[in-house]
């Protein structure tokens, strides 16, 4: 009998996957754009204050800002030239953020960056590098690398997993990455657990990506002595990329309600986020460009390119030959966790993974209705939720009464929007109820 795949219990749901687009397409370099807006804010965290002035020189890699205290990353020059402005650039979530405009010098190349071994390199350099670089969680999470690798010692983390799952439909970056560079990747994964001090990782890849899979445990074969690393094929399954999920399927273990990955020894990292920590540490390279997939019937050409962190996707939407006429709504994200957005000024941060172009047939446009009380939303909530409590409650007008439904525990992945027949804007509820409940 065929050996049942892994994957977590609770709820979950299988939406088209659409990764046909681009998943055969090889990551492909942008030209460096004649300017790029870097934001201040590209993590988790307190924003960066600009360390340079309108005016000044900078060097690709430099750091322009960083934060004063509290959590936080520091950001880089992606291209060597000119400040020419620091003023603000839209943002998915915040709707503007103070940025900073670098004019590149038209002769500006790529920089070089010379290879070093890593393996005399404390603890202590490793974290420091991976700080310098100004690494954030690349997943979307943008949680600051530096302290999600320093877990507090009472918390005894024994495994590390690496995040391939990439359960997001449209989305082939980290699929890409790992078909691409699978060697970096287990050496990222060899430096993370030396930093850790522990022995143990796993690679947690959805069956979807079997050229992925392949590769990475060919990698992980031929270079990972002293070590205990596995691949851990997974069933097909939304939200398997979240956290919680993730670390379920591949060890059994169960994160409490309101608990983090190390209260039950676990650490998580996401592909891409792998791969910066290897550029980082080997390289001395700091985020200055990122993956993203480019997909969506509504561009002109799909790909997978790898860009300069601030370059604009209206520079990007020139370069891959425009829009098409049908283009109805553009999402920075995936379709499921995504966020709409209204101007293509917006620049590409460290956590931006794809930007979609979709067209009407690739969206829901009806009208929403009352809740019919099938329950289905129930049945696919990860978390084992009430969504459908959640909006009958903020529709009501008592959006403050919404954490006893678990509003708090939600992490908005829309499952529950996704089955409703009803087509209820629930997670749209859940974040009116997250900002009025009261947490117990
Ligand atoms: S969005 Fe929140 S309530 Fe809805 S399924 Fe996901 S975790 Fe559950
Ligand atoms: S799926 Fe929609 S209609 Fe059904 S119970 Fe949930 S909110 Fe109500």
């Amino acid at each position: 009998m065929e050996k049942e795949l892994r994957t977590f219990k609770k709820g979950g749901i299988h939406p088209p996957e659409r990764k046909e687009y681009t998943e055969h397409l090889a990551i492909e370099d942008m030209p460096l754009p004649k300017e790029v807006d870097i934001l201040l804010s590209q993590h988790f965290g307190a924003w960066c204050k600009p360390l340079v002035k309108k005016k000044d020189r900078v060097e690709e890699g430099d750091i322009i800002g960083d934060v004063e205290k509290g959590l936080g990353a520091c950001v880089h020059a992606s291209v060597t030239g000119a400040v020419k402005d620091i003023g603000s650039s839209p943002h998915p979530l915040l709707v503007s953020v103070p940025s900073i405009t670098i004019e590149r010098d038209q002769e500006a190349e790529r920089k070089e960056y010379k290879k070093e071994d890593w393996h005399n390199l404390s603890r202590e350099e490793l974290l420091s590098r991976v700080k310098k670089a100004g690494i954030v969680g690349m997943g979307g999470a943008g949680f600051p690398t530096h302290v999600k690798l320093s877990p507090p010692p009472e918390a005894k983390v024994d495994t590390l997993i690496i995040n391939g799952a990439e359960c997001e439909p449209y989305l082939t970056v980290d699929h890409r990455l790992m078909v691409e560079h699978a060697p970096e990747i287990v050496e990222g994964i060899k430096i993370i657990l030396t930093i850790l001090g522990i022995k143990r990782g796993y690679v947690g890849i959805e069956v979807n990506k079997p050229d992925a899979i392949e590769e990475m445990s060919k990698a992980v074969k031929e270079n990972s002595e002293g070590f205990d690393i596995g691949v851990v094929p997974l069933k097909v399954k939304y939200p398997q990329g979240s956290e919680k999920q993730l670390i379920e399927a591949v060890t059994g273990r169960k994160v409490p309600a309101f608990g983090l990955p190390f209260d039950v020894g676990v650490i998580v990292q996401n592909i891409g986020t792998t791969r910066a920590i290897y550029e980082a540490v080997i390289f001395n390279k700091p985020v200055v460009e990122k993956v993203v997939t480019i997909s969506g019937k509504g561009i002109k050409r799909q790909a997978n390119l790898r860009v300069r962190i601030g370059t604009k996707l209206k520079d990007i939407v020139e370069y891959l030959g425009g829009t098409t006429p049908d283009l109805k709504k553009v999402v920075v994200g995936g379709p499921m966790m995504g966020f709409a957005i209204s101007t293509l000024d917006f620049p590409i941060t460290k956590i931006t993974s794809g930007v979609l172009f979709l067209t009407e047939d690739e969206i829901d446009l009806y009208e929403y209705k009352p809740c019919i009380r099938c329950g289905f939303c129930l049945e696919a909530c990860p978390m084992g939720l009430q969504p459908n409590e959640i909006g009958i409650y903020v529709e009501a007008g008592r959006a403050e009464e919404t954490a006893q439904f678990g509003v708090f525990e939600c992490f908005e992945c829309g499952c529950c929007a996704y089955v409703c027949p009803s087509k209820r804007p629930l997670v749209q509820f859940i974040r009116i109820g997250k900002m009025k409940a009261k947490r117990a």
